[in-house]
């Protein structure tokens, strides 16, 4: 029995083919073809969710979901590239090289998309069982998601009043907001990011709980919050993402560490982390590579260099701190919302990296521009002088330093001193260097005589 005994529209809309811009050239091949197989078998199709509201904004979706009322068993004598996922909650998957049309059986019950369900202090872990399409689309989050096309007569089925949600832009919850949000926290993290994406508005009924519930996303599972976070911030709205959790309250509860320490350093520092966010939307929209590790390097400096500052007085050697603080700061955040550790790996790479754009040896400066990790390093410093302007001279310096002939750089560059304490130790950051991270601004290093920028001509 669900929670939320949520009626339909009395009268479900029907949405004909030219009351609605969806035509089926800017449909997948694959996924018509499981929507006609399936009917040819005699059995209800529809194309459900995310897709369906994308194609009615414009959108290109990135995946196709059918909805039908063949059973998981019945999908799979339909095709011969099909395969059966999950143990409880059954799905098909029909395989076409790359991509995968997933062919879910209309369900009863709300469903977190997480596999197993039942419901404990009104959060939803228990199995769900077969239903109607009226059924099914109440079990979904938002009116805009539960929108069914069919290939019957190519009109667009809705129980919810989701079609004029779409018109007007908005996000709404399905049923009561709270009881869904409790039912599954992450909805609060879809709203933002569906807002986001879509440039919807959320339903002052949607928005209104969620700073109230914030705290409940503690007890969402971290790799959950994780794929959500990769969502967020990965696919060309990370800016609009990060305002949204701000503006919502949610910030704290995916970044707590984060949140203080960013409240704390005040605005330079969120601009850094914003242009942060901006530059990572322009590589997506380039179409370039992009990580989380580097985002993640901004989000996180600001309780990085709070960590630091607080070790460093403590009299620790700067090397000693870098590395506590980066690994107590990843131990917090990796509580939270998983990190998976190539990516704290690569974090943590960029944050030491930053104490060795201080040095100006031969061989040091050589050895840093050849680090994997260099490039990345460098385009973090390049944030960091947002946030502190003092630092434009280094990035002049290393800017000038990867496209100027080698000779050319290796003359400007004095050998390294032998005799320094720090330069026994290869690749320990020169003693001082810390502060040139931290907002503390006493630089001890003595500046070389004018090797940045001067390669110019
Ligand atoms: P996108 O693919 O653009 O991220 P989407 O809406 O397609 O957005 P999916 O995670 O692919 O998101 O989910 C597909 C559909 O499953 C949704 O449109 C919605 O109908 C339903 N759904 C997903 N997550 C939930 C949830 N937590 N609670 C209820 N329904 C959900
Ligand atoms: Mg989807």
């Amino acid at each position: 029995m669900s929670s939320n005994a949520i009626s339909t529209l009395s009268q479900p809309v029907h949405v004909a083919r030219d009351q609605h811009p969806i035509s089926r050239k800017d449909i997948s091949p694959n996924a018509l073809r499981v929507l006609y197989r399936l009917r040819e078998g005699g059995y209800a199709s529809y194309l459900v969710g995310g897709a369906v509201r994308d194609l009615l904004t414009g959108g290109q979706p990135k995946d196709y979901d059918v909805a039908t009322d063949a059973t998981p068993e019945q999908v799979k004598q339909l095709f011969r590239n099909c395969r059966l996922i999950g143990r409880r909650f059954r799905l098909a998957h029909v395989v076409y090289g790359r991509e995968i049309i997933e062919v879910a059986t209309f369900r009863a019950n709300t469903d977190d998309g997480t596999g197993d369900r039942e419901l404990e202090d009104g959060r939803l872990v228990r199995d769900n069982v077969y239903g109607t399409i009226e059924d099914d689309a109440v079990r979904r989050d938002f009116t805009a998601n539960a929108l069914y096309y069919t290939v019957e007569d190519f009109s667009v089925r809705d129980f919810v009043g989701g079609f004029e949600d779409v018109q007007n832009r908005v996000l709404r919850l399905i049923g009561d907001p709270e009881t869904r949000y409790r039912e599954d926290p992450v909805r609060m993290l879809r709203a933002i990011r569906l807002a986001a994406k879509l440039g919807f508005s959320i339903a002052p009924s949607a928005a209104e709980p969620i700073p109230r519930l914030a705290a409940l996303l503690d007890g969402a599972a971290s790799a959950r919050l994780f794929d959500e976070c990769l969502k967020m911030f990965l696919t060309g709205h990370a800016e609009r993402s990060f305002l949204g959790l701000e503006a919502h309250g949610l910030l704290p509860a995916l970044f707590p560490q984060a949140t203080q320490a960013l409240a704390r350093a005040g605005e330079p520092t969120r601009a850094m982390v914003l242009a942060a966010l901006e530059s990572t939307d322009r590589r997506v929209a380039e179409e370039r590579p992009v990580t989380p590790a580097f985002l993640l390097a901004a989000l996180l400096w600001p309780a990085y260099t709070e960590e630091m500052q607080a070790l460093l007085a403590q009299g620790l050697d700067p090397a000693v701190a870098q590395q506590r603080a980066a690994d107590r700061v990843i131990l917090h955040q990796a509580q939270r919302v998983a990190l998976p550790r190539r990516f704290s790996l690569a974090m943590e790479e960029i944050w030491l990296l930053q104490a060795r754009f201080g040095q100006r040896q031969r061989k040091r400066v050589f050895r840093l521009l050849a680090h994997p990790r260099f490039r990345a390093a460098y385009d973090f410093l390049e944030l960091r002088a947002i946030q502190d302007p003092e630092l434009q001279p280094e990035v002049e310096f290393w800017r000038e330093a990867q496209i100027v002939p080698a000779e050319q750089l290796a003359e400007k560059l004095a050998p390294v001193r032998k005799g320094r304490k720090a330069v026994a130790e290869p690749d320990a950051p020169p003693v001082g260097d810390g502060s040139a991270l931290a907002p503390v601004k006493k630089r001890r290093r003595r500046r070389r005589p004018r090797p940045a920028g001067s390669p110019e001509t």
